[in-house]
């Protein structure tokens, strides 16, 4: 019996027309992204399709358009045996991570992909990610599907959806994974490094809560104390991001720690991320020894994305902030093997 798998578009350069006289990008109908795939048909699979109601550049998605994704995932999840969404490449990182925390126990593989340059180009990269996708989404181990995870496939590489970054916005290889392995390669081989993959019996649960109360601030050497004071008084968040040097340091100078202590005790959560693209936020210098010493959360190796996303499911979940960092600091789809 032939497998059936729901491809969906939800925008992106994959699906866009170039205007001829100013050269930019928009996007066109799905109907014709279809016709650009032929070798679709030689894939031994039922492919059904559907567009998301307002395909857009992914640079415009908010988290509306995951919640909307996820639901539309979740009202056919029994009717297919796994799911290629394609999606704009700019946020697509965002979207994997925030989707594999709505979906927990996922017995399916949801495959994103996508492509740096528009499917009607002589040159585009669309066709290998499409189909290279679909062949992923539908390898079996057994009866059951091999990848039951939420995915990114991009440029010969399936990421871990909650592990992925956009690295590139001119190279067909445009993401990594720096801080996880690569769950599976395409070149004349596909090789799936099946001791990486996620594999549950339990139920699948779906969780499309969201909050977003949540402000990611860079730490850079010349932040200036009124305008540190200025965020702290003046904008609304119960999640402060920092993104900090290394391996999760920063300055310590009076003003900054008092203003950060203070935002401590008002119960807003603070969450250590590192600018490093490599490397985990450890505790191996005492800049970043204190932060963990007044209740700043580690976020270990988990990406900018996945820190957002992470704080968002569990923020939407209402819950205690004990209960909070705890649930952070667990291993909920693999974001932090
Ligand atoms: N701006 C586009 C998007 O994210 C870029 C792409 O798809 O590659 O939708």
């Amino acid at each position: 019996m032939k497998l059936s798998i729901l491809l969906i578009y939800t925008g992106g350069t994959i699906g866009m027309v170039r205007d001829k006289i100013t050269g930019v990008l928009h996007p066109f109908d799905f109907e014709n992204l279809l016709q650009q795939i032929p070798q679709l048909q030689k894939i031994e699979a039922n492919i059904d399709t559907i567009s998301v109601d307002n395909p857009k550049d992914s640079a415009t998605m908010r988290p509306g358009d995951w919640q909307e994704l996820g639901q539309l995932i979740f009202e056919n999840y029994n009717k297919y045996a796994g799911f290629v969404v394609l999606h704009g490449t700019d946020t697509m990182a965002y979207t994997t991570s925030a989707l594999s925390f709505m979906f927990s126990n996922l017995g399916k593989p949801i495959i994103f992909t996508g492509s740096q340059l528009p499917i009607g180009d002589v040159r585009t990269d669309a066709m290998e990610n499409v189909l290279t996708a679909m062949q992923l989404a539908l390898l079996q181990d057994g009866v059951n599907s091999l990848i039951k995870e939420v995915c990114l496939y991009f440029g010969g590489q399936l990421f871990r959806g909650n592990s992925v970054t956009k690295i590139s916005s001119e190279d067909f290889n445009a993401f990594a994974s720096p801080k996880n392995l690569v769950l599976a390669t395409s070149n004349i081989k596909l090789k799936v490094n099946k001791s990486l993959l996620l594999d549950t019996k339990k139920a699948l649960e779906f969780n499309p809560h969201l909050e977003d109360s949540v402000f990611v601030y860079k730490i850079h050497p010349a932040i200036s104390r009124v305008q540190l004071e200025q965020i702290c008084d003046f904008i609304n968040f119960k999640v402060l991001i920092l993104e900090t040097y290394g391996s999760g340091t920063m300055f310590l100078e009076d003003w900054f720690v008092n203003n950060l202590q203070k935002l401590i005790d008002k119960g807003i959560l603070v969450i250590n991320v590192s600018q490093c693209v490599f490397g985990s936020v450890d505790v191996l210098y005492s800049a970043s020894k204190y932060l963990v010493d007044r209740g700043v959360v580690n976020s270990g190796s988990m990406t900018l994305e996945t820190v957002i996303a992470k704080s968002m499911h569990l923020l939407g979940k209402k819950m205690k902030n004990e209960e909070f960092k705890s649930e952070f600091l667990a291993n909920f789809a693999g974001e932090l093997s």
